[in-house]
């Protein structure tokens, strides 16, 4: 069979391979995983329920940020916003096409978002992700949430969250990296046609 991947597309998944290799295994910021177990979880469960394969690879990509910064794991604590969102995004967006990156910049406003309109939701978040949502601005006002549903990539940045919030279970069987790369090297050459 012939590889229809691009070079272009080989070098981007190549290059994400990489960074989970030499980055991946430090800790997700005061939780009790990884940050490549965090970062396979979360594209599992967003593959659980037929996500589109861009919302897959955000949700694999989604705190890339945090493996291109050199800030100490425990920042928050320090009172530091790491915006891994923003750096995560600006990253991406040399990559892929707006169905990767508007999720992954808008995962932050997400969590505000929810935490505006769900009281519950709020009472559930794990208490690191308290932490950084107090540096990352606190909950959304009603009139910034209203707001925010209007984004044309809202649906997409809302169920990202909630992939991410779950995807902080110790010692929990996920698919490989590899398996997930195959969905970047679609998407790769989807958003670039
Ligand atoms: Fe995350």
């Amino acid at each position: 069979m012939i590889d229809e991947n691009t070079p272009r597309q080989q070098a981007i998944t190549a290059e994400v391979l990489r960074l989970f290799d030499t980055r991946g295994d430090s800790e997700y910021g005061g939780e009790a995983v990884t940050q490549r177990e965090h970062a396979l979880q979360a594209a599992m469960f967003a593959e659980q329920v037929s996500s589109p394969p861009s919302l897959i690879v955000a949700s694999l990509l989604h705190d890339v940020g945090h493996l291109l910064h050199r800030l100490p794991n425990d920042a928050p604590e320090q009172g530091i916003d790491d915006r891994h969102e923003t750096l995560g995004a600006n990253w991406l967006k040399h990559r892929f096409g707006p169905g990767v990156v508007a999720p992954v910049l808008l995962h932050v406003a997400a969590k505000r978002y929810l935490c505006a309109i769900e009281p519950a939701y709020h009472e559930g978040l794990s208490a690191p992700s308290r932490l950084s949502l107090e540096l990352q601005g606190g909950p959304m006002s009603a009139a910034e949430a209203a707001e925010f549903t209007r984004h044309p990539h809202f649906e997409a940045a809302v169920s990202l969250r909630r992939f991410d919030d779950s995807a902080k279970v110790p010692k929990l069987a996920t698919p490989s990296l590899e398996h997930f790369a195959n969905y970047i090297d679609r998407v790769a050459a989807e958003e670039q046609a």
